[in-house]
């Protein structure tokens, strides 16, 4: 169980409902005008968006923790979830690149400038992603998401696995997490 020192500033960032690399973004700013610095911060999920939000966080000098249902990927095996790839287009290299893990990332990716469609007949039809020279990138998921929790611990953020928020009480505030089937309450 994570040390929870502050639990009276706790604030929980409903990670789920920003789905994509912009609304991180755009999220963390509200985080930077709706809340004072050296907020303790927690975020429910260590996936790619809660990840990277504890990176844009914790730059802005907040304490944040984040809690994981799942083991640590870095330590074992886990479920691949989603998908083993993901394409990452402009939009996530520009998030990317605010926090300066473009190039990193950019090594192992593959470049995709299209697709082939194959018709019943055999014919094959090509469908670029972009204009010609353009192309979006295959990346390895858990590659993106081990490199961004590396990030995110280089800046201070506490990371909590086999942690499943089952409650959250916003206005007192305190969440509660059920670690292998015992509730703690922080
Ligand atoms: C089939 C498929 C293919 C996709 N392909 C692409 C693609 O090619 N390119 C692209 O940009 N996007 C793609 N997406 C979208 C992309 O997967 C999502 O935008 C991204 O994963 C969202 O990140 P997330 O961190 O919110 O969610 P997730 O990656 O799902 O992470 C959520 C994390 O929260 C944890 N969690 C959940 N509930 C709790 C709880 N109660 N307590 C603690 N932890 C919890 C989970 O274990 C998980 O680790 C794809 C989506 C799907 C479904």
């Amino acid at each position: 169980m994570a040390d929870w020192r502050e639990p009276d500033v706790i604030r929980v960032a409903p990670v789920p409902l920003y789905n994509t690399f912009e609304e991180v973004f755009a999220f963390s700013q509200f985080f930077e005008n709706a809340l004072d610095k050296q907020q303790h911060i927690a975020i429910a999920g260590a996936g790619l968006v809660g990840s990277l939000l504890s990176i844009y966080l914790a730059r802005r000098g907040h304490q944040v923790s984040v809690f994981e249902r799942r083991p640590d990927m870095r330590k074992q095996t886990v479920d691949a979830g989603r998908s083993i790839n993901l394409a990452l287009s402009n939009r996530g290299l520009r998030a990317l690149d605010d926090i300066g893990l473009t190039a990193e990332i950019k090594k192992a990716a593959i470049p995709m400038h299209g697709r082939m469609m194959h018709d019943r007949y055999g014919k094959l039809t090509f469908q670029p992603y972009g204009k010609e020279g353009q192309f979006i990138n295959s990346i390895s998921r858990s590659n993106l998401n081990m490199v961004l929790m590396d990030k995110a611990e280089s800046l201070g953020v506490e990371f909590s696995f086999e942690q499943r928020i089952s409650s959250v009480n916003l206005k007192r505030p305190r969440l509660t997490s059920r670690i292998k089937n015992q509730a703690s309450s922080k």
